[in-house]
């Protein structure tokens, strides 16, 4: 049966001589797998339509039973163009395409599918349209572990429930008050800072506008929440590291 799907192309690895293997966010079934026979070779026509960090439409051929299939044909939906010219735009996107990657292997069930490549193509677009990186990146990651199920909790203190809150665990996954922070030898933060992360694990992407509107830079933030979500979902994003170098001068 030929088939017919819209996703992000979230890594491509090399396989046997001139083929390559694609990781997929489909907006249809989540994440899947394709073999691009020949993607390697000078004339090949699936070639430019398979880049990571870009959406395409892939042909295939459906087969139930199956988790990697054979990519017939693949055309660019949205290329992102602004996003790959520069430097910085696209080691985030690539840093946020790993996420979905590593994060949709860490699921056993694939629930909010729909939501997930929504929350990608969104982040994307962001980037694309020169938003702060940081932000951007703090408040997809945010997102994507509400829709894991592993959302930080900043209401209160995690240990006692108190609602003066002073530090930030990342192995509690959450606030501390002054006296459960000594206790367990966490470092107190200044309430900007956590008034910064409490705004941006409550915004998501959805909420993106209220975040950028404070103007402030959430370098932090965005540390972390990728702390977090290596210590919560058990996930090393490599492109991260990356990422960062690019701010360590
Ligand atoms: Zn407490």
């Amino acid at each position: 049966m030929n088939d017919t799907v819209t996703g992000i192309i979230l890594k491509q690895t090399d396989y046997r001589e001139a083929d390559v293997i694609i990781s997929v966010l489909t907006k249809e079934y989540g994440k899947l797998s394709f073999v691009a026979s020949g993607a390697r070779k000078m004339k090949s026509k699936n070639a430019g339509a398979i880049m990571p960090c870009t959406i395409a439409e892939i042909q295939f051929d459906y087969r139930p039973d199956k988790t990697m299939f054979r990519l017939r044909t693949a055309r660019t939906r949205q290329y992102f163009r602004i996003l790959h010219e520069d430097l910085l735009l696209s080691a985030a996107a690539s840093a946020a395409c790993e996420c979905a990657d590593v994060m949709a292997m860490a699921g056993s069930e694939e629930e909010f599918i729909t939501e997930k490549y929504e929350l990608l193509e969104t982040c994307l677009t962001y980037l694309n349209e020169k938003k702060d990186p940081d932000l951007v990146l703090a408040c997809y990651l945010a997102e994507l572990m509400d829709l894991f199920g592993i959302s930080l909790d900043v209401d209160e203190c995690v240990h006692c429930g108190s609602l003066q809150v002073s530090a930030f665990s990342v192995a509690d996954g959450g606030f501390l008050c002054e006296e459960c922070a000594r206790k367990a030898s966490v470092p107190l933060r200044p309430a900007r800072q956590l008034k910064r992360l409490r705004l941006v694990v409550k915004a998501g992407l959805k909420h993106f506008a209220a975040a950028e509107a404070t103007d402030e830079n959430f370098r932090q933030e965005l540390l972390d929440l990728a702390a977090a979500m290596r210590r919560h979902a058990g996930v090393e994003i490599r492109s991260f590291s990356f990422y960062n170098s690019l701010f360590d001068h």
